[in-house]
């Protein structure tokens, strides 16, 4: 052998080993990482290679799969459609994409992953093969669902009165909105109860502002066992003003449910020695109707009723005012 001949030889020996090492090195690094590497030849639609991570993840071990069809039928069946072709799609159209879903584990839970695949191309621009990461994202997506759970938390408690737990000024604005446009849509009548209790300070200060808290309570839910009918809102619309919203209810219907309100005040037989009408707890009442062609904006139509309920206390208390409008 030639020294010419030997050095070229060594030169191919160690290239080769260095070429090795570095296949090992790729290896190593891409079966160490939490993120799952996998390749498919687009031909044939099977794996040619997928990172042994995904037995400690899935359960599924290695060797399992083979096709494009294992890893669909180990998408949630919710998602399975959805996203399998998505996928299809963008691989087709040469596409780099990613796709969340639950994968399903070999013991019947799921994992969230996200895939994210590059689309690998011959010279002539064909499709040769899908290559991609499997991300484990089911915490993220824990901490997304909890974060979506706290925000509708926050909506309900926004919408509530925090005393007597129904629903709040603000919660009875937004409805009130609504209704009032559907109301005209539908040709649907409004009906709007305005009530106050009947010497309150006083109650509070015979009875103590504890005691004024309980009574704001029991009224609260004496009136949500009156306007009961789907679409019905009872509101807490300050200190001890109470709103009734009764969607679709005529001036009828509002000035029933008006008196069978103050019927279940009356019913709830708080004493109050401190009144000037009664022995026991009694409310002033305003109750107005809208219908499709009438008042022209929510917040006249909530000043009528509230000059009715002020008629009402002007004209001795405990009673009702309504109007037709
Ligand atoms: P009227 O018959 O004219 O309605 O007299 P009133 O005393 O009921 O009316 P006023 O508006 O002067 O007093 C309302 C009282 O309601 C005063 C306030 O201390 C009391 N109040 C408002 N919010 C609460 C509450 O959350 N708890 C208690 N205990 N009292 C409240
Ligand atoms: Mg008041
Ligand atoms: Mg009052």
């Amino acid at each position: 052998m030639t020294i010419l001949a030997f050095n070229q030889d060594f030169g191919a020996a160690v290239a080769a080993g260095a070429f090795e090492n570095e296949l090992a090195l790729h290896k190593t690094l891409l079966e160490s990482t939490r993120a799952i590497p996998w390749k498919i030849d687009w031909a044939t639609m099977r794996f040619a290679y997928i990172g042994p991570q995904i037995e400690d993840l899935l359960g599924w071990d290695q060797g399992s799969w083979l096709t494009v069809e294992d890893w669909a039928s180990r998408i949630h069946e919710d998602e399975r459609e959805r996203v399998v072709n998505f996928c299809v799609a963008q691989s087709q159209a040469g596409v780099d994409h990613e796709a969340d879903y639950r994968a399903l584990t070999k013991d019947g839970g799921h994992v969230w992953i996200r895939d994210v695949v590059h689309v690998v191309r011959k010279p002539d621009g064909e499709v040769d093969s899908l290559v991609g990461f499997m991300f484990d994202i089911s915490e993220r997506k824990k901490a997304e669902e909890e974060l979506v759970r706290l925000q509708k938390e926050l909506e309900a408690l926004s919408l509530t009165d925090g005393l007597t737990g129904i629903a709040n000024r603000r919660h009875f604005d937004q409805r009130l909105e609504a209704e009032w446009h559907a109301a005209r849509r539908n040709g649907q009548p409004l009906s709007l109860i305005l009530l106050d209790i009947d010497f309150f300070k006083q109650f509070n200060d015979r009875y103590g502002h504890v005691g004024g808290d309980a009574c704001l309570v029991a009224v609260a839910r004496a009136l949500q066992g009156v306007a009961r009918r789907a679409g019905d809102l009872v509101a807490r619309f300050g200190g001890e003003e109470f709103v009734a919203l009764l969607p679709g209810a005529d001036a009828v219907g509002g000035r029933m449910l008006a008196d069978a309100s103050a019927a279940a005040i009356a019913a709830l037989r708080i004493p109050h020695e401190a009144s000037s009408v009664s022995d026991y707890l009694t409310a002033s009442i305003g109750v107005g109707t809208v219908t499709a062609n009438g008042a022209s904006e929510p917040r006249a139509f909530i000043d009528a009723v509230d000059r009715l309920l002020y008629a009402a206390k002007q004209n001795g208390r405990n009673r009702i005012e309504s109007l037709a409008r």
